[in-house]
């Protein structure tokens, strides 16, 4: 009779999820992955597919496509619910899982700080769904925007609003910039493309605070180069779906808001863990993310793992925890692994020790800004490193190859042919009460 082997479940096949099965892959456990997706989202080209340089099957990979090879790694499609660790089981939509060793990679999801309103009626870019869905609505504005008469709501229909200064808003202002005053100029004959407006509003006092100062001036050189507004230290208050108010944090609580009339506002502003994790009772940090030890341990379990966005590990004499980044996800979701098989041979576990890989962020067309230990760098090789590092890092050898293709297509044409609209109509000027009411239900 064959030994039974330990049960290894990985919840969460996004970019630490994977990593870890990837570790365990032909050693002698039992592995399931539990994702709601059955593909991994590469979540740094979704604004690529929001504003239709690429299209969904180049930014995804499928989680059983990962293991061909590996007897040993199979997949639920489920919604985790809760963990109970005193059973040892995950509860999911498939029921209960049982587990010798658990890696939490649960990733995260946009946090709106608790302002329903905004949640109601703003997009945010974290999943392929959303990056669909802003895909329809941007093109739908566009169309909409050619029969509107009056110049208020066509002003409206024309604005759009990037919440957060970061990667994610810097990038896809540039992205919406390049749609609209590159491609859609070009073929909406009728649109006076003056009209056209892009705001990035930040509540730090700086774009892409990550980045060395002299970096971040070069970024904001280049927003603005692309028509874009950046307004920094502001604070957003409320957006009903037609009007977002916002004051700068050093004005009093009282003082009249402005206000931006716009139709489209795209929330990049940070993200919370997933809520399942919400009633996991174990030590957290001030953003509700699970404290790992430098083993990758859950504290107070010796057979939980937390790797990636839902993990918060502070590094001895630093004093913030790593940041929510793909490569910290990797590491770490490979060293849970590790220590994994370590305990299963009785071997000592191994420490954590992540050194930044840099931050770069691409604007556009030619321009990106990057940060790269001793090499600080901006404009077309800095573009081009950002393309070669986010190919390497993705997966899928084929989808690798039509991406580097569209890239160039996109370069040299100025095209964007991915520019579907997949929502059944074009948006009135009014909030679409449809949506308004599924995203007031979800937020509920
Ligand atoms: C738009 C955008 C741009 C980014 N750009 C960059 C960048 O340029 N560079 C960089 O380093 N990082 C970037 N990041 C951050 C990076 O993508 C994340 O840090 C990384 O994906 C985290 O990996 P993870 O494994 O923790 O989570 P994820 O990769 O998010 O995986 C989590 C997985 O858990 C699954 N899941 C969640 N909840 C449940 C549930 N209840 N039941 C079942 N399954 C569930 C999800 O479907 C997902 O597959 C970006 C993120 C976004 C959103």
């Amino acid at each position: 009779m064959s030994e039974k082997r330990p049960k290894v479940v990985i919840l969460g096949g996004g970019i630490g999820g994977i990593k870890a099965a990837k570790q365990l892959a032909g050693k002698p456990v039992d592995v399931l992955i539990i994702d709601h997706n059955n593909y991994q989202v590469f979540q740094p080209l979704l604004y690529q597919v929001a504003t239709s340089m690429l299209s969904t099957d180049e930014v995804v990979y499928p989680i059983r496509g990962f293991f061909r090879d590996a007897n040993n790694v199979n997949f639920l499609l489920a919604t985790v619910h809760a963990i109970r660790p005193e059973d040892q089981v995950v509860v999911t939509s498939r029921g209960e899982i049982p587990y010798d060793y658990l890696i939490i990679a649960l990733g995260s999801t946009p946090n709106f700080f608790g302002n329903k309103e905004v949640e109601a009626n703003a997009f945010p870019l974290k999943t392929l769904v959303d990056s669909i869905e802003i895909r329809s609505h941007l093109l739908s504005v566009f169309e909409a925007a050619t029969t509107e008469k009056d110049p208020e709501k066509r002003k409206a229909l024309l604005t759009f609003v990037f919440v957060g200064a970061g990667p994610i808003g810097v990038e896809g202002a540039g992205g919406v910039s390049e749609l609209a005053y590159d491609v859609l100029k070009k073929e909406f004959h009728t649109i006076d493309f003056s009209e056209v407006n892009i705001h990035v509003l930040e509540a730090a006092p700086d774009v892409l605070l990550m980045m060395p100062e002299k970096l971040r001036i070069e970024a904001k050189k280049v927003l603005q180069k692309k028509n874009i507004d950046v307004k920094c230290s502001m604070m957003v208050l409320g957006y009903d779906g037609e009007k977002l108010s916002y004051r700068p944090m050093s004005s009093p609580k009282d003082a009249v808001p402005d206000t931006i009339r716009t139709k489209t506002v795209i929330w990049s502003a940070g993200v919370r863990p997933v809520d399942c994790l919400n009633g996991f009772d174990v030590p957290k940090d001030r953003g509700k993310r699970l404290l790992i030890t430098n083993h990758c341990q859950v504290q107070g379990y010796d057979n939980i793992y937390a790797a990636g966005d839902c993990s918060s590990f502070t590094p001895e004499g630093q004093e913030r925890p790593l940041p929510t980044l793909a490569p910290v996800a990797l590491e770490e979701g490979r060293l849970a692994a590790r220590n994994i098989l370590h305990v299963i041979k009785g071997e000592p576990k191994e420490d954590l020790h992540y050194k930044s890989k840099g931050v770069m962020a691409i604007i556009g067309n030619s321009e990106a800004v990057m940060s790269v230990g001793p090499l600080e760098g901006r404009g077309f090789l800095a573009w081009l490193a950002w393309l070669w590092i986010h190919l390497l890092t993705k997966a899928g050898f084929h989808a690798n190859i039509s991406v580097t293709f569209k890239w160039i297509f996109n370069y040299i044409s100025g095209a964007r042919l991915g520019r579907l609209i997949t929502r059944p109509e074009i948006p009135s000027t009014l909030p679409d009460p449809e949506r308004k009411e599924q995203k007031e239900r979800q937020a509920s």
